[in-house]
């Protein structure tokens, strides 16, 4: 099938766990974006907030290619970061792609809150095929680490309804994922901050 166009478009990646079940209902893709401004008072993801830090460069394309390529493992794909919606484009023409070429589900999960994404053009084309959005700041007075929300502020914006409440509240806490050369992944809303093992690779849910 014809994809999308923008499929060429530089990505900053923090990183990728090709399979997660703590990032959203079902296993699912995980995509960690490199870049983030929006500097939430204990954010515990400081290491996605440098735009040029950690990570790297990859083509929107060879992305969505690599996570339709295991489509019939997975439930969905998840965007979370550092800040996604600061490369809108990527992320419009990743999630088009997606959508696309499948029937896998496609959350967001960002620090911008949805009238701040509904205010801009760019921000509001990245969630367009978006089954959820997960918006707004991260708030260390609220906070909640369930579901798929770092504080209880964030609001879950569902803009399909693929998924309910209770999915949502179904999503486990936390997740530890050791992969081939022995890196140990924490990941998930409850995971426990620097607690990096061989490897020295940890990531975290959006916060
Ligand atoms: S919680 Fe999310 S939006 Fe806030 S500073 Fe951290 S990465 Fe950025």
């Amino acid at each position: 099938m014809a994809g999308v166009s923008g499929l060429a478009t530089p990505w900053r990646l923090h990183a990728v766990l090709p399979r997660s079940a703590a990032n959203g209902p079902g296993v699912r893709y995980v995509v960690w974006s490199q870049g983030c401004a929006l500097n939430c008072p204990g954010c515990f993801n400081p290491e996605t907030h440098s735009a040029p830090g950690p990570g790297l460069v990859r083509g929107v394309g060879e992305v969505a290619d690599e996570a339709l390529a295991d489509a019939a493992h997975i439930e969905g794909v998840t965007l979370t970061g550092g800040e996604p919606l600061e490369q809108p484009a990527a992320v419009a023409a990743f999630c088009a792609e997606v959508r696309a070429r499948s029937s896998l589900s496609v959350i967001v999960l960002t620090g911008f809150t949805r009238a701040e994404i509904e205010a801009d053009p760019a921000r509001s084309a990245a969630v367009a095929d978006a089954d959820l959005v997960v918006a707004g700041r991260y708030n260390a007075r609220l906070r909640l680490a369930r579901g798929l929300r770092g504080s209880s502020n964030k609001e879950y914006w569902t803009r399909t309804g693929r998924y309910t409440a209770d999915d949502l509240a179904a999503v486990p806490e936390l997740e530890i994922t050791v992969a081939d050369d022995a890196t140990v992944t924490f990941t998930g809303m409850a995971a426990p901050g620097g607690e990096f093992f061989r490897g020295d690779r940890g990531h975290r849910g959006h916060r």
